[in-house]
């Protein structure tokens, strides 16, 4: 597959293209890399069971980006092979089982296993090639910049990328022009059963639980979906973010975070189209609010996240305020499950939980509630929820943003408390929000519907809830809870030198859940249900836990923040 200039191939090159991120045909240098005058290509993806917090809606997307990658692949007579194990145990088996001599993947700027992997891949003699194309910018160049620290303002980026130029051209997508060598026989029944992509099921996910099917995932729908926002010019040139709103019934942003999350759009792609369009306008808004502005602030957060050690914990990190966050399991329940009486908090943690989107002010609104402004709970705490509940969960850019809600780095105005009553009354004083994911509040009127337990009881009778057995009462009285929180921040930061050590502390793991693949790993209960199903004959053998046959190996084809505050 793939040939050189003159239309050969070199039959000794065998090359695997290893997905983690990067879901996609378009814009993925590293894919291309391993066509290149290639004799048989094995495009990979790992499913690597050994921990991870996604849930099944998460699950629901990488399955769907995978079988969409599949069925582009196969349009060229390709298939994607899916396979499951731990890297470092997959790979050598591989590289004998295809006879490999080049690896080729996108660089991930998160602590991973890639170091590794190269040098497991550098003793077996197979060339390793990899190529940035998931951030705007190769991040250890932008650090390298920056004396190898991680600039810790969104003005401070800039001026580094200002010096860098603008971002590199998205590069061509792979089409069978660059598959033209001797393909490999692929025995399309039996690759289904040993590489197919597996069901939820058979990855002892609970398909009944996933919500309704908003955002399919794969490069299809990212592109289906960035064609139909990029026709919407004024509205693209008019963006703002802190204008955009959290209870809008449908999203009042793009939402292709979980596309460019997975890497089923290249953020380049979206970055140049963007310009396309501004291109041909008179005006169009700037960074930091602009369109533009928020892929600035995912690359603010991916470079902070590859510069700043232990970036996603407290303990370790040197730009986290060290803070004595309560533990409170019973309040943290509450706050997740969407019952802590506040019904605004409460429909985003439903919108969340059914859905896997919320929008960004909505992030912060039920960020700042279970941190610094009503529960004192760490933001690790809601950093793992989130993991577990967002589509578009994303390791730099999840803990960046929980860094900046809880006040620990990035964001000094802490006094600036959002209200879980009036802030989502500045954009929906009736409560349709509310309403559309509470309906067991639906029938409240107006007056009551951000603070039920003030209806007086005839109002609480005649809309079918009683506030305390329908509906929970508030589990914390924001009023004073806020104001002595407010206390707590301040003495937190008064602490001299109130900052991390930079070492890491011995009990943590070495490396945080996200490993190889874009999902992070599979969730522990999937080994061992899939074990179980297995062992009830449900599952054959080699779907699960196979490597390839040698025969297989042939087959290888608000409050809105103030004005002064930088914005994100
Ligand atoms: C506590 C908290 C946790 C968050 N966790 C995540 C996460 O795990 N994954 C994630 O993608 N975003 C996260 N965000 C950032 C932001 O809320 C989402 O990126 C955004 O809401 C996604 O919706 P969208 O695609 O419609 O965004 P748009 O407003 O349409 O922006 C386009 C793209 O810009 C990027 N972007 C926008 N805002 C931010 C931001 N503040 N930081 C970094 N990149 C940004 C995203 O890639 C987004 O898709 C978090 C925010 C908060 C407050």
């Amino acid at each position: 597959m793939g040939s050189t200039a003159n239309g050969e191939t070199h039959p000794s090159l065998h090359s695997i293209h290893w997905f983690r991120k990067g879901l996609r045909l378009h814009d993925n240098p590293a894919l291309l890399a391993a066509a290149t005058d290639c004799h048989r290509l094995h495009p990979l993806f790992i499913l690597d069971p050994s921990s991870g917090r996604a849930g099944t809606n998460a699950w629901r997307f990488l399955l769907d980006a995978l079988r969409d990658l599949d069925r582009s692949l196969r349009e060229m007579g390709s298939r994607l092979f899916v396979v499951q194990g731990c890297p470092e145990e997959v790979f050598p088996r591989l590289f004998h089982a295809w006879g490999t001599t080049r690896l080729t993947f996108e660089v991930d700027t998160e602590p991973s296993r890639d170091a590794t992997v190269a040098e497991l891949a550098e003793r077996h003699g197979v060339k390793v090639i990899r190529e940035v194309s998931h951030t705007l910018y190769d991040t250890e160049r932008v650090l390298a910049l920056n004396n190898g620290k991680a600039p810790l303002t969104y003005k401070g980026l800039q001026s580094l990328l200002a010096s860098l130029g603008p971002p590199e051209k998205p590069a061509p997508t792979l089409t069978l022009e660059h598959l033209q060598g001797e393909h490999g026989v692929v025995d399309w029944v039996s690759h289904d059963t040993e590489y197919g992509v597996p069901t939820l099921e058979e990855l002892g996910q609970d398909p009944t639980e996933v919500g309704p099917h908003l955002y399919p995932g794969g490069e299809t729908a990212a592109l289906a979906r960035l064609n139909s926002l990029m026709d919407r010019t004024a509205w693209l040139c008019d963006f703002k973010k802190p204008e955009t709103e959290p209870t809008s019934l449908s999203p009042s942003t793009t939402v292709l975070s979980p596309y460019l999350k997975f890497g089923c759009l290249s953020v380049r792609t979206f970055w140049w189209w963007l310009d396309e369009v501004y291109q041909g306008q008179r005006e169009h808004s700037q960074p930091p609010v602009s369109l533009h502005g928020q892929l600035l602030w995912r690359e603010f957060f991916y470079t902070a996240g590859a510069g700043i050690p232990n970036f996603d914990r407290m303990v370790g990190n040197p730009v986290c305020l060290q803070v004595n966050w309560d533990n409170n399991p019973q309040h943290l329940r509450a706050w997740r499950e969407g019952q802590t009486g506040y019904p605004f908090i409460d429909a985003i943690m439903t919108q969340l939980r059914t859905e896997g989107w919320i929008h960004h002010l909505a992030r912060h609104a039920v960020a700042c509630f279970l941190t610094r402004g009503d529960l004192w709970i760490s933001w690790e705490e809601g950093l793992k929820v989130f993991e577990e509940l967002l589509l578009d969960a994303d390791w730099s850019l999840n803990a960046g943003n929980w860094l900046w809600l809880s006040g620990s780095a990035f964001f000094h105005r802490y006094f600036h408390i959002y209200s879980p009553v009036a802030f989502g009354k500045k954009t929906d004083r009736d409560g349709a929000y509310i309403r559309k994911y509470l309906p067991v509040l639906k029938d409240f009127p107006a007056k009551y519907i951000y603070e039920p337990w003030k209806a007086p009881r005839a109002v609480q009778e005649q809309a079918g809830c009683l506030v305390g057995t329908h509906y929970p009462q508030p589990i914390v009285e924001h009023g004073a809870a806020s104001k002595r929180n407010l206390g707590r921040m301040k003495a937190a930061r008064a602490q001299k030198g109130n900052k991390s050590p930079r070492r890491r502390p011995p009990h943590r793991p070495p490396l945080p859940p996200t490993g190889e693949n874009c999902l992070a790993h599979a969730p522990a209960a999937f080994y061992s249900v899939a074990k179980h199903r297995e062992n009830r004959g449900e599952l054959s053998r080699k779907r699960l836990f196979s490597l390839p046959r040698p025969a297989a190996a042939a087959g290888g084809k608000a409050i809105i923040p103030p004005s002064s505050a930088t914005i994100q």
